[in-house]
């Protein structure tokens, strides 16, 4: 019997109980009656985050989820999808850099209003693909691209140890919120910069007025608050009401099935890197915006 059937049974005998016949007042002669076994409300039903998303993106063509699974893993073209923009040069730090439709028209909102505080925000970087995000990763697996001066063939063997390092700052392909269009980078990929002059008053502007534009910075520092994941970004920033129905469907519609074309791929599995990675963020990114969902089992 599914829950739900459950919960309409458990509806029903509360309504039952409930029926005006029980209602009068018991007669002078009636024994007390025994103290009722107390009734636990049913739990709410979970919502349908699958559908949820689906409305949110206006799919409604395929008949599975495919369409949800490629949005969710970056696996489309944006300058071919209805749902992605351009940024525009005003915004961004080069050209061909994409977001959903409603990010940027809340990016735009906010470069504005932050412009007439005399700060400056240059959006770095924003969609990136699943074979982007593979490019990355793959040079990154292979020592084309340095960590740390070093080659990672070299400097770091062991494949789980190599996928960690390199998991510090980068994503699995097919995990980062850069897929979903709603997350961009602001002005420097270093956390250093934002304790410059220039870098703090960037920050110290994003921390006090982003939140009233949809935006949650979800790399914050790692702690009791938030003891897994990547390190601390603080040019990394979400637009909550659009990448919280993401992250919420996340899990219930990717697995390690779909994680799987890239060098170091049965490292994901084994390092939990959707409940770690896709769930290790910021408690305030989660619990702070509609829609409230747990994180990713
Ligand atoms: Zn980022």
């Amino acid at each position: 019997m599914s829950l739900r059937n459950i919960h309409g049974i458990v509806a029903a005998a509360l309504l039952a109980s409930c029926s005006p016949g029980k209602d009068e007042a018991p007669s002078a002669a009636a024994p007390e009656p025994a103290e009722a076994p107390a009734i636990e409300p049913p739990p709410p039903p979970e919502p349908d985050w699958a559908e949820i998303l689906r409305d949110e993106l206006t799919l409604t063509s395929a008949p599975d989820n495919s369409q949800l699974i490629a949005a969710l893993t970056g696996d489309l073209d944006p300058a071919e999808d209805e749902g992605f923009v351009l940024l525009p040069a005003s915004l961004s730090a080069r050209e061909g850099l994409y977001t959903r439709t409603e990010t940027a028209e809340a990016l735009a909102r906010m470069s504005e209003a932050a412009a007439a505080d005399g700060v400056r925000l240059v959006v770095l970087s924003a969609f990136r693909s699943m074979g982007d995000q593979r490019r990355i990763w793959n040079n990154k697996w292979n020592g084309a691209t340095l960590v740390e001066g070093g080659a990672l063939p070299e400097t770091v063997p062991d494949p789980k140890q190599r996928a960690l390092k390199i998991l510090e700052f980068s994503s699995m392909p097919g995990t980062s919120r850069h897929h979903w269009g709603t997350d961009v980078d602001f002005n420097n990929l270093n956390n250093e910069w934002f304790d410059t002059p220039e870098g703090a008053r960037v920050y110290d502007w994003l921390n006090a007025n982003a939140a009233s534009y949809g935006f949650c910075q979800t790399y914050t520092a790692k702690g009791p608050d938030r003891p897994a994941g990547y390190e601390m970004e603080k040019w990394h920033w979400s637009y909550m009401p659009v990448a919280s129905k993401f992250l919420a469907a996340y899990p219930r519609l990717v697995g390690y099935f779909e994680l799987a074309s890239f060098e170091g791929a049965e490292e994901a599995s084994k390092l939990s890197v959707i409940r770690d990675y896709v769930g290790g963020i910021a408690p305030g990114c989660i619990t702070g915006w509609p829609p409230h969902q747990p994180n990713p089992e």
